[in-house]
């Protein structure tokens, strides 16, 4: 059974349909690369799957539960972890604030997302509006870790991130794979997407057109639709 279940998602921002037909599977461990042009319902997928968006239609189940039925909050306690697009810190928490504020018990703790992140370790009574773009990233990830999720998932891991800091989170990310966290990622670095993901599931204008290996998805399907 796999950890995450997405079936004929339809998703509506009022009048205006978003999504006409996702489908995504996500197994335990398993790390999946959710891509598309801007504007194709990456971000509205997320937000269906973590019910901050609720007016869908088609099946969404994580670990066999139907989530289509529960408020955000429940769905989060389920066990699904986000870093939002955005990053979206309490900005004037400091950073170990931020950190104790998503807390739940299990593996990850601060000692441990120190580790994974140790810039966040050295900054963790400064205010997290004063932290740089990545420092942030770094503290959004490990907001999201403390929640100790089943599912992380990342929504423009690198966005406007230096290269260097953007390797940081990329070597975070595939740490976070070999320990056997299931993760769901969009991102536009595509080459390092695929470097890292199990499989990758492309959007495009509000539906999934293509789903395979990172090793199968070929130059005329990366033309077709993702403009590369
Ligand atoms: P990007 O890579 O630019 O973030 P995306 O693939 O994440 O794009 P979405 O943000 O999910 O795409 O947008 C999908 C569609 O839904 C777009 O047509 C967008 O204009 C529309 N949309 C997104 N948010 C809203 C909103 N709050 N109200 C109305 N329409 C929206």
């Amino acid at each position: 059974m796999s950890l995450l279940e997405v079936s004929n998602l339809e998703a509506f921002y009022g009048a205006s349909q978003a999504l006409f037909g996702v489908n995504l599977q996500i197994a335990e461990g398993q790390l999946v690369a959710l891509m598309g042009r801007n504007g194709m319902g990456k971000t509205t997928t997320v937000r269906s799957i973590t019910r901050m968006l609720r007016t869908t239609k088609g099946a969404i189940r994580f670990d066999g539960k139907d989530l289509t039925v529960l408020p955000s909050f429940r769905a989060a306690r389920l066990g699904i972890g986000l870093a939002p697009e955005g990053r979206r810190c309490f900005a004037n928490l400091s950073v170990s604030e931020n950190l104790m504020a998503s807390a739940r018990s299990g593996p990850w703790d601060i000692e441990k997302a120190t580790e994974l992140f140790p810039r966040l370790g050295e900054r963790m009574t400064q205010s997290a509006s004063t932290l740089s773009g990545g420092e942030q990233q770094m503290l959004a990830i490990a907001r999201a870790l403390l929640t100790n999720p089943r599912l992380l998932i990342l929504d423009e891991a690198t966005e406007g991130l230096a290269p260097v800091v953007r390797q940081e989170i990329w070597a975070a990310i595939a740490k976070l794979k070999q320990g056997g966290q299931s993760i769901l990622v969009i991102d536009k670095g595509f080459s390092e997407l695929r470097a890292v993901a199990d499989r990758c599931v492309i959007l495009a204008r509000g539906e999934t057109v293509w789903t395979g290996t990172p090793a199968s998805l070929t130059s005329d399907v990366e033309t077709e639709f993702l403009g590369v």
